[in-house]
């Protein structure tokens, strides 16, 4: 199978949990404290290392898509995502300033939101689903934003489980009658927040939207979003 990023061989997959979200979650994964899995195909299933296959989406990348190309997305993401975490338990309004986590905020910001891009577009080149790909390759390649593709960050949806949860959610998808998605989304859980990312058509209005954060908007402000 090739990389559905470039076309080239592929040999990897993207790990879907970011091994440093799953370590501020879980801290140190053994035998004796096991961590749990949630994903659309598996749940509850133990996991003994973080960079076990199990967190691994099954669509292809090839090696430099997968670390060179898009290291530093991964790296802005991690970065906000540790920011958001040490101002932890968040509050739905609360607002970050953005300059406080990153040097050049709109540039970094782009690169989180093309985080999620690449996660969004893994899981539809590995399920099939009718949106089209290229516009997450060429966002991917380009370091552009994807104009259809919308993030709400808010705080965890499971606050009250003791068992700390990491993982996403199936994909929730609105199909027009000629077979395009029109609009589509899903929850990445951490115990401290949850991320809502989301892909619209032109003219869709949904709740999460109207909180959505996008690189267009160049704000220099995260205000947390209600996605309860
Ligand atoms: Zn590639």
């Amino acid at each position: 199978m090739d990389c559905w990023i470039c076309g080239k061989p592929a040999d990897s997959g993207e790990h879907m949990l970011k091994a440093s979200d799953l370590r501020a979650t879980f801290g140190n994964v053994s035998q004796n404290r096991q961590l749990y899995l949630h994903s659309d195909l598996a749940r509850n299933i133990r996991k003994r290392t973080i960079k076990d296959d199990g967190f691994k989406s099954k669509a292809r990348l090839c090696g430099h898509c997968n670390s060179t190309l898009t290291q530093p997305y991964d790296r802005a993401w991690e970065q906000l995502s540790a920011a958001l975490r040490s101002r932890a338990p968040l509050r739905v309004g609360q607002l970050l300033k953005l300059n406080k986590v990153f040097k050049s905020p709109s540039a970094r910001m782009l690169d989180v939101h093309l985080y999620f891009v690449k996660h969004f577009g893994c899981r539809i080149a590995e399920f099939g689903l009718s949106i089209d790909i290229v516009g997450f390759s060429k966002a991917l390649l380009g370091r552009t934003a994807h104009p259809e593709v919308f993030l709400a960050i808010g705080p965890s949806l499971h606050p009250k489980i003791g068992k700390k949860i990491a993982g996403w959610s199936e994909i929730e998808a609105r199909v027009l009658p000629d077979g395009r998605c029109a609009y589509a989304q899903y929850f990445y859980h951490l115990p401290t927040l949850t991320v809502l990312i989301m892909y619209a058509l032109p003219g869709q209005r949904r709740k999460g939207l109207a909180q959505a954060w996008h690189p267009d908007k160049q704000s220099r402000l995260l205000r947390i979003a209600k996605l309860s």
